[in-house]
């Protein structure tokens, strides 16, 4: 394959990826939070509003398939009878490449210390989503599309109930680690009452934030 060639097939492999950036926001915003809990993917992505957990669930092994059915059976197939396999294949796999991305990203957020600035930006910006305001920063990995579209809110402390707190934001004595005093505050008790787990349950499927 000649230089244009490659040039052609690496912006295939792009084009999938800045695809599947546009689907992460459209999903997120439409498909999870407006439908309020209806269908799986609502309800099990406001099930994860609820407590602010990550845990691995069978429910990730069909989001996967379902992700590279779309890629490889949907648009690999397009482009081939549109162009070349070459081309749709490269495109599809930067679709997956952007879509597992984006879910090593999500998790990672929730169970790791930020290590870089971008992860340090990714968790700001996803936790303003969790705990600040759940109808803004539907982009997890990248923030374009929240700009594009007037969903784009960029944090300032983020206000983040000690009783969904993430394990990875205390030091061991169970404060606020220091080197995280610029970006997150921690407020309320630590204790979940069978109220505030109601309220902490209403309130995700509503897509407000979590009560202090
Ligand atoms: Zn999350
Ligand atoms: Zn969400």
């Amino acid at each position: 394959m000649n230089i244009s060639g490659l040039t052609v097939v690496a912006t295939a492999f792009v084009a999938g990826a800045g695809m599947w950036t546009f689907a992460e926001y459209v999903l997120h915003r439409f498909a999870m939070h407006h439908l309020h809990g209806r269908g799986i993917m609502s309800r099990e992505h406001l099930e994860h509003h609820v407590t602010s957990q990550w845990h691995f669930d069978v429910n990730h092994i069909l989001s996967w398939t379902g992700m590279l059915l779309v890629g490889f059976g949907g648009f690999a197939p397009l482009v081939a009878w549109a162009s070349s396999w070459t081309l749709g294949i490269a495109l599809a796999t930067g679709w997956a490449v952007g879509y597992f991305h984006y879910e090593i990203r999500h998790a990672l957020s929730h169970l790791r210390n930020p290590q870089s600035r971008y992860t340090r930006w990714v968790a700001r910006h996803h936790f303003h989503h969790h705990f600040g305001h759940p109808m803004s920063n539907h982009g997890v990995s990248v923030p374009w599309w929240d700009q594009v579209f007037g969903t784009y809110e960029r944090p300032t402390r983020v206000r983040v109930p000690r009783r969904l707190v993430l394990p990875w934001m205390l030091d061991e004595t169970g404060e606020l680690k220091a080197e995280h005093a610029d970006d997150y505050v921690l407020v309320g008790s630590p204790d979940a009452t069978e109220r505030s787990r109601q309220l902490d349950r209403a309130r995700a499927f509503a897509s407000t934030a979590p009560e202090d």
